[in-house]
């Protein structure tokens, strides 16, 4: 062996010296040297041989004879094998470079990350790379994150998807492969050290015009040891075959996307890009706009002209006017409405704005349009609503102020036009402290209090006077309301003064006019108060409270009824219930029971006040004092009842004789029976009984005069008024026939109770009959023959009863009929007859609510009285 490769040849172990050829060769090889040298001459021997660091030696060489055997020529083509290797690698690395490229680049984007996996998948394992990721920039490019991922079955996991790496790659070198040790402490990258877990591993990175764009990332991996044929322009190739594609595809997705957003968005807001191409004087529209504008969807271009007929005539000329100053460079904006077919239907607006891009033949105008119909009709609506409200307060009798808080004080900024037609002022009349000076002067210390209390509570109601140019003073009604700032510190007041003059002196003239009531009421004569339906008294006036003897302070709380006896309360009552909305008025004579004191009568009108549903709330009464009346009322019908006794004496005297006669008869005849000593037991009992009937009847008479000649009770009671026509003619009827007057009474066949008092009823029939038989009498005078009569009967319906009192005396003189009631009217001799009579009996007939009136009939008068019935529920009452 000789020359210099023979160093590098690994020595056969067995072999001392010189050793056979097939030792020093690798197994593979001795295929290529069977046989015998001879056999190989010619040939081309590729034979590996091993070498001396233990790697394997490449060599080629031939065998020549020689004069000892056979010389074998061997020559090192390692370095050659190597790089056909190499270009081998690179072949393959390129085909499979084109080939990822071509996946990623023609599928569908909905398969892109299923395609991309799929690459990763292959790439990792021609390669051996236990783990492998694609790691992209994020949307914001603030950092890195893994956006495909591969990993061997058998490989610990290093990376997941959509794994957030930071900024830890951005340390890299960006333009070369590079592998990644941490394996002696720390290592380059420190950051990237957890990233990689902790062992070896490879990056590659991929730079696009932007700079770096992604990296591909290969975990686990000593790339020296596992692809040492791959250079670095190999693995650049194959992470810009991934990379590359992929973005162009996400970038084309995400454009797509943003087409479709920016398309939603133009259809959402009804708006939508066109461009004005200027030679042909064509327009085109976005596809959404050219729908709003109602044009067929297929409607991409149309003339100007077209477009401008789709504008209202209203808007076109200044539109086309304005798209000439376009064309000179001037931007476009302009608010327009569109062309309808119904011109009832509302507006639509459309906001146009354009500009044109670039200069000379590359110039072009692109431009939006923007449906605002809403933004429009609302603003229209709005200024309607502004005008109303500001044509509402210019002629309300109110002004809306702003004052504008500044260290304390308040400074008027702003007043509605309702100022000026209010108070003439503006705004400038106002400013620098002049409006303290409007105020008037006694209303000054009520105005400064106002602007305190604004200040300290937030909020004030106040009312003062305000001097207009006129020089006339207002009543203000000042509502103000502090607004502050988000820290609490006032900014501004806005408030409202309302002129309320009028209400003002309004209310001043009710105060005033009542005033004046109350001093009338208080100082009436006259009683007067407020009471409620169950008579519980609201007030009373001085006078009631003298009469009831009560402090007036006392009377309201106090119950009316404490003062009516029973009767009189029920009375009151019933008459109070019958008041209605309307006939709310009622007027009655009351009696009252008063402390210390005889009753007391009083005149009593009641005035019913009502609430809307017609209820009864409460009661106005005025009262007067009548008891003085009533007593000369009771002393006359006392004196008119002695005189009609009076006139009764010569009656009443025959009345008293009759049985006297009539007892000294029989005592005469029994003294003369004595005398004949013939006298009877029988005889005797019968006479003394005649005698005893006749005590009797006189008794009777006696008493009843004495009844007949008392006062009457005060209260009036239920009875039957055939009690009084039985009572008079006891008194009356045999006088009456004695002197030759026929009675003629009706039975009375039924039973009726009227209200007032028996003996004064009586003594009205009395006085009828008196006056009947006066005129009997001085009739008969002149004509002795004729016989006169009197006749009672009486009547009822179930309201009423009356009593008639007839006679056939002539009747009385029809120019006399309504002049008979006057009291002292008489056409009898002076010293006969008093002329109270009749008017005492009208007085009773009315007292007992009924009516005494006079007729005349073919023969003589006939006087009626008539009483209302009292009814059943009521006696019981
Ligand atoms: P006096 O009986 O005291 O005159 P009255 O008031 O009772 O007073 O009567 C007034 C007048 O009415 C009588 O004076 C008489 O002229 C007239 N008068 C009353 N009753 C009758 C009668 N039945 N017939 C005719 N005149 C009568």
């Amino acid at each position: 062996m000789t020359g210099p490769l023979r160093h590098a040849l690994a020595q056969p172990p067995s072999a001392e010296g010189p050793a056979p050829l097939l030792d020093y060769l690798l197994a593979h090889s001795a295929l290529s040297v069977e046989g015998t040298p001879g056999d190989w001459q010619g040939h081309v021997l590729d034979l590996d041989f091993h070498g001396a660091g233990g790697q394997t030696l490449h060599l080629r060489g031939w065998v020549q004879p020689s004069t000892q055997g056979w010389l074998l020529h061997l020559l090192d083509i390692g370095d050659l094998l190597l790089e056909r290797q190499q270009a081998q690698q690179r072949q393959q690395a390129q085909q499979f470079a084109a080939q990822i490229s071509e996946q990623l680049r023609l599928c569908s984007l909905f398969r892109l990350p299923e395609v991309l996996h799929e690459q990763l998948h292959a790439l990792a394992q021609h390669w051996h790379i236990p783990c492998l990721a694609l790691a992209l920039l994020d949307d914001q490019e603030q950092g890195w994150h893994i956006h495909g991922v591969y990993q061997a079955p058998d490989a610990p996991q290093l990376w997941h998807k959509d794994q957030v790496l930071g900024t830890g790659l951005d340390s890299l070198n960006g333009n070369a492969p590079q592998a990644l040790t941490f394996t002696q402490g720390l290592g380059d990258h420190p950051r990237l050290q957890r990233a990689f877990g902790n062992s070896e591993g490879f990056v590659v990175p991929f730079r696009d015009d932007h700079g770096v764009a992604a990296w591909l990332l290969c975990g686990f991996y000593p790339v020296r040891q596992l692809a040492p044929q791959l250079s670095e322009r190999d693995w650049l190739q194959l992470s810009a075959a991934l990379a590359g594609p992929l973005l162009g595809r996400l970038r084309e997705q995400q454009h797509h996307h943003q087409l479709e957003r920016l398309e939603a968005l133009q259809g959402l807001l009804g708006t939508g890009w066109w461009e004005l191409f200027p030679q042909g004087n064509e327009i085109q529209l976005a596809p959404q706009l050219a729908l709003n504008l109602l044009l067929e969807p297929q409607t991409r271009r149309l003339s100007l002209q077209a477009w401008l007929a789709l504008i209202h005539p209203a808007d076109r000329q200044e539109l086309s006017s304005r798209l000439q100053e376009l064309r000179q460079g001037k931007p476009l904006l302009l608010c327009v409405r569109l062309q309808r077919a119904d011109p009832q239907l509302p507006a639509i607006w459309y906001r146009l704005q354009g500009q044109a891009l670039g200069i000379g033949q590359n110039q072009r105008f692109v431009g939006f349009m923007l449906d605002i119909s809403d933004i429009k009709n609302q603003e229209q609506q709005a200024a309607a609503a502004h005008a109303r409200l500001d044509n509402l307060i210019a002629h309300s009798p109110a002004v809306i102020y702003v004052q504008r808080y500044v260290e304390g004080a308040l400074q008027p900024t702003f007043f509605s036009d309702s100022l000026q037609p209010l108070l003439g002022w503006s705004l400038n009349d106002c400013n620098d402290g002049a409006l303290a000076e409007r105020v008037h002067a006694d209303d000054r210390d009520r105005y400064f209090e106002r602007n305190r209390q604004l200040l300290r509570e937030g909020a004030v109601r106040s009312r003062y006077r305000l001097l207009d140019s006129r020089g006339e003073y207002h009543w203000v009604l000042d509502e103000a309301r502090l607004l502050r700032d988000d820290l609490g510190m006032p900014v501004e007041a806005v408030g409202l003064w309302l002129d309320v003059t009028d209400a003002t002196l309004a209310a001043e003239q009710i105060r005033l006019s009542e005033e004046r009531y109350r001093i009338l009421v208080e100082d009436s004569p006259a009683m007067i108060c407020r009471y409620l339906p169950d008579l519980t008294l609201t007030f009373g006036n001085r006078p009631l409270a003298t009469y009831l003897e009560c402090p007036p302070e006392q009377l309201a709380g106090a119950n009316l009824g404490d003062w009516l006896s029973a009767e009189q309360h029920t009375a009151f009552v019933q008459r109070i219930r019958q008041l209605t909305p309307e006939f709310p008025v009622s007027t009655a004579e009351i009696n009252l029971q008063l402390p210390g004191r005889e009753h007391a009568w009083w005149v009593w009108s009641d005035r019913g006040v009502f609430d809307a549903q017609g209820r009864l709330r409460e009661i106005q009464a005025v009262g007067r004092d009548n008891t003085e009346v009533r007593r000369s009322q009771l002393q006359l019908m006392q004196s008119a009842k002695m005189a009609t006794l009076g006139e009764m004496a010569t009656g009443l005297a025959h009345e008293i004789n009759q049985p006297l006669n009539v007892m000294r008869m029989a005592i005469v005849n029994v003294l003369k029976r004595l005398n004949n000593g013939e006298v009877q037991l029988d005889y005797l009992q019968d006479k003394l009984k005649r005698i005893d009937a006749q005590v009797q009847r006189a008794g009777r008479v006696v008493d009843h005069m004495r009844v007949f000649g008392r006062s009457s009770e005060i209260e009036q009671q239920p009875f039957d008024p055939a009690q009084a026509v039985e009572g008079c003619l006891s008194l009356l009827a045999d006088g009456m026939r004695g002197k030759g007057v026929e009675l003629r009474i009706a039975p009375i066949d039924f039973k009726v109770q009227v209200r007032g008092h028996v003996d004064q009823l009586e003594q009205v029939l009395i006085n009828l009959l008196v006056n009947a038989r006066d005129a009997l009498l001085g009739r008969r005078e002149q004509n002795p023959d004729w016989r006169p009569w009197i006749a009672i009967r009486t009547e009822h319906d179930p309201q009423r009863v009356r009593l008639l009192v007839e006679d056939n005396a002539g009747g009385i003189d029809p120019r006399l009929l309504g002049r008979i009631f006057e009291p002292f009217f008489t056409t009898k001799p002076v010293g006969v007859g008093t002329g109270l009579g009749l008017s005492v009996s009208y007085g009773i007939v009315e007292n007992m609510g009924g009516r005494l009136s006079v007729s005349n009939t073919d023969e003589g008068a006939c006087f009626c009285i008539e009483l209302p019935l009292v009814q059943s529920d009521q006696i019981t009452r």
